[in-house]
């Protein structure tokens, strides 16, 4: 398999091409794919009715806000991986980000791919992005991460924690409707769950309608939403 995330760019094709080309992910990570990074944290302990909420690629102006505000009415934490170059456009957003108390992490500074980039040039980008994000917390931009650059960045950074997930909201997906983005995950999600959704404009338009999906759903259910500690 050579895809664990999906990438974001989609042009006008041919049906059948687009069908071969389409994003290809799993909202449940599979555990096979797990074991192939042991270095890297899938998910949480499973003892306690949790979810581990995180957003990818802000910060943004008006969509980081929007989700710090539908947190806020479920006095739910969360974790915000953020793209370097984003901070720096969005200072304000960052420093409202940071008041908040979520945890923030650190997801290189250009949303670089590990597989496309040398290891020397990934790990420095990380170092970039470390300047104004000051995290111990890692997620790579679309899971991809070669095993030699956990490897270098775990010598480099030693207190870095690399976080991927166990539930992918798809929420970039511009071939799902806004209201099936949550249900086709309800049923997967469980204890000690790590989701990702995204604060970017591309997800907004999904994520707007089942961020607050989840959070009505599962907290009905007796779900807290906690996030991950450095
Ligand atoms: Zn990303």
């Amino acid at each position: 398999m050579s895809f664990i995330a999906p990438h974001y760019h989609k042009a006008k094709q041919h049906s059948i091409i687009r069908f071969l080309k389409r994003d290809r992910y799993w909202i449940k990570t599979p555990g096979w794919l797990k074991k192939l990074y042991p270095g890297c944290i899938w998910d949480m302990p499973k003892e306690e009715k949790i979810l581990y909420l995180s957003f990818d690629d802000g910060p943004h102006p008006t969509i980081t806000p929007f989700v710090l505000n539908e947190l806020s009415k479920y006095q739910a934490s969360a974790s915000f991986f953020c793209i370097g170059d984003n901070v720096l456009k969005h200072p304000a957003t960052f420093e409202l980000l940071k008041q908040s108390g979520h945890t923030i992490g650190n997801h290189t500074q250009q949303h670089i791919n590990g597989w496309k980039s040398s290891d020397k040039y990934y790990i420095e980008n990380i170092i970039k992005a470390n300047e104004s994000i000051q995290s111990t917390l890692f997620r790579p931009p679309y899971g991809r991460i070669k095993k030699s650059q956990i490897k270098l960045l775990k010598q480099e950074m030693p207190g870095m924690k690399i976080i991927m997930w166990n539930i992918l909201a798809g929420d970039w997906d511009a071939e799902i409707a806004p209201e099936i983005c949550f249900e086709r995950m309800k049923n997967k999600i469980k204890s000690g769950d790590i989701i990702v959704f995204h604060d970017s404009e591309k997800a907004a338009p999904r994520m707007q309608v089942a961020l607050p999906q989840l959070l009505a759903h599962f907290s009905t259910l007796g779900y807290q939403f906690k996030k991950i500690k450095e």
